[in-house]
């Protein structure tokens, strides 16, 4: 199979089993998006939400943020990992979208990048779900699953596998995909017992694991 009928293959299979794959984590204004995608690295969608249906109206706006002390924030963000850390993120952030960026999310990943616990990725998602600029965001689920697809090579980094799916599909796709990917590694190329029986890409999968097709 040459890599233009690959890669038809991996778009028909996913718009089979995911037609309507969009972004798992709840928010209602754009920097509850951003706070959002924060508070999720290393944590599940699914306690994102849990924890956010209680923060998002305690806290409904950036000032409450801003206002509220450190020791607060954490204690409302203490059952997610990493909470130190993120509360110190969201004082940063809140105190920024107020007084550098005039209340509003920007909308280039220069300024997103100047708040704490903004990196490469967050600032991928912000940028497609708020702006829907052409980003092609990599988390744990599109990096696995890009190797196991034969996307890109077993020891790439992030910004390797991010740079080979760029090369690899239109732009006009970036979007879809990045949640189909995120999707198909969350439900079904989990990391641990993916199901390989029934998943339509086994010819064309690399990882070693070729002894599951058989089982
Ligand atoms: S065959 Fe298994 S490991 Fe390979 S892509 Fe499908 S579900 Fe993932």
């Amino acid at each position: 199979m040459n890599k233009k009928e690959k890669v038809e293959l991996i778009k028909s299979y996913f718009d089979e089993i995911l037609p309507n794959a969009t972004c798992e984590l709840n928010y209602s204004k754009d920097f509850e998006l951003l706070i959002a995608v924060v508070l999720s690295a290393q944590t599940t969608d699914k306690k994102v939400n849990e924890l956010t249906t209680k923060l998002f109206k305690k806290y409904p706006t950036i000032d409450d943020y801003d206002n509220a002390s450190l020791i607060d924030i954490e204690n409302d963000i203490k059952c997610i990992g990493l909470y130190k850390n993120k509360a110190v993120a969201l004082k940063d952030i809140a105190h920024k979208l107020k007084y550098n960026f005039n209340y509003k999310v920007p909308c280039n990943k220069e300024d997103l990048l100047t708040m704490k616990g903004v990196g490469n990725k967050v600032a991928n998602v912000v940028l497609i779900e708020l702006f829907d600029q052409e980003e092609f965001p990599v988390d744990t689920h599109v990096f696995r699953c890009a190797k196991r697809l034969g996307l890109a090579s077993k020891n790439d980094s992030i910004n390797k596998v991010e740079e080979k799916l760029r090369k690899t599909f239109d732009k006009k796709y970036y979007k879809k995909l990045h949640h189909q990917f995120i999707h198909f590694g969350r439900y079904f190329c989990k990391a641990i017992n993916p199901s390989c029986k029934s998943c339509k890409l086994k010819e064309i999968c690399v990882d070693n694991i070729k002894n599951r097709f058989d089982q």
